[in-house]
């Protein structure tokens, strides 16, 4: 249940209303809101009558969640999730960010020709993985810590922001302190464990679809992290289990449209991993664009033939060039 108070309701009024959720034992979390204070129940074992709160001073509506997800949804806040870093690069409602670097950090001199030259056309925000989730455990397993390490001499150099991914919780603990943004991948969207650390981070969590993962499942892992008390969350479309080989995994746009209605968070869309093949990068980048997306995580790499990791799918930095030129086409606004 969301309580909504008035939008002059008193700091007491509004403390009344928690101390009463927390008196029937339950978890009273306040939901910042641009014109009122609205207030969740979580951890109600059944749903609640709404003339419990309905009669206290400054309380408007007592509106139920019908959604699995609560701390995640549109019902409990309306307004778009907006993240903000200090260097003025923001993500959600409508203001739109690249993210592009190699699949793998590989070198210093392979991530910072790689920064430098997605700086040079626009992007904000340097992908790339110290902590890499393969396949197969024969293939490069990346950099760990001193991969971390060669992406904090990136945004020096380069003043990109930089997102990279934890695998477990001991990789968490150092992504966490090195990064600007976390990256939660596929293959980890329900370790819950996991999650549940995550949402104890201070820093904006990506969280990538499970390439079997329904929308409410997803959007369920993103609770996860939210329950925890971090609410700063994106969710990354990037394709899942489809038929046939012309594709590495299917990319469900729909989810675009979808998540804007059901959740206030930001989405953005990796065609990268959703193609595996670069002649298909760019359409579907396109393509996610027109569908709303906040943003796409793109992998370009200086030398695609010599990547140690999904080398395919990666742009070469003049194609990247050229779909940043139509991406930002397709928007009437340009770039935010
Ligand atoms: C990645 O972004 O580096 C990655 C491994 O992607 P995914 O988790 O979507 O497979
Ligand atoms: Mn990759």
């Amino acid at each position: 249940m969301l309580i909504v108070m008035d939008k002059d309701a008193s700091p007491e009024q509004i403390q009344a209303v928690v101390a009463k959720i927390e008196v029937l034992g339950f978890v009273a979390q306040p939901i910042p809101g641009g014109q009122r204070v609205a207030i969740g129940i979580l951890r109600n074992p059944h749903p609640l009558d709404s003339a419990l709160f309905l009669d206290m001073p400054g309380v408007t509506q007592a509106i139920p969640v019908s959604k699995p997800y609560k701390l995640v949804s549109r019902e409990m806040k309306r307004e778009d999730t907006v993240i903000t870093f200090a260097n003025g690069v923001t993500i959600g409602h409508g203001r739109f960010v690249v993210m592009a670097g190699p699949c793998a950090i590989e070198s210093e001199s392979q991530a910072l020709t790689i920064a430098r030259l997605v700086k040079a056309e626009g992007a904000q925000i340097f992908r790339g993985g110290a902590y890499k989730p393969r396949t197969s455990p024969y293939s490069y397993q990346g950099m760990g810590k001193t991969g971390l390490k060669i992406m904090d001499k990136v945004r020096q150099e380069t003043g990109l922001l930089i997102i990279t991914e934890a695998v477990d919780h001991d990789s968490l603990k150092q992504v966490a302190e090195y990064a600007d943004i976390v990256q939660i991948g596929a293959r980890n969207m329900q370790n819950y464990t996991l999650l549940r650390k995550a949402g104890g981070v201070a820093k904006p969590i990506m969280l990538k679809r499970g390439m079997y993962a329904t929308l409410d499942e997803w959007l369920m892992a993103a609770e996860y992290i939210m329950a925890e008390g971090n609410s700063q969350v994106i969710l990354c479309e990037r394709g899942i289990r489809g038929i046939g080989e012309h594709t590495r995994n299917l990319l469900d746009l729909a989810t675009v449209p979808s998540v804007r209605r059901e959740s206030h968070l930001p989405i953005v869309v990796d065609p990268s991993h959703a193609a595996g093949r670069r002649d298909l990068v760019s359409p579907l980048a396109r393509a996610a664009v027109a569908a709303g997306a906040d943003g796409l995580v793109v992998e370009v790499h200086h030398e695609p033939e010599k990547a140690l990791s999904d080398g395919a799918q990666s742009l070469y930095p003049d194609q990247f060039a050229i779909l940043m030129e139509e991406i930002g086409s397709l928007r009437p606004g340009g770039w935010d």
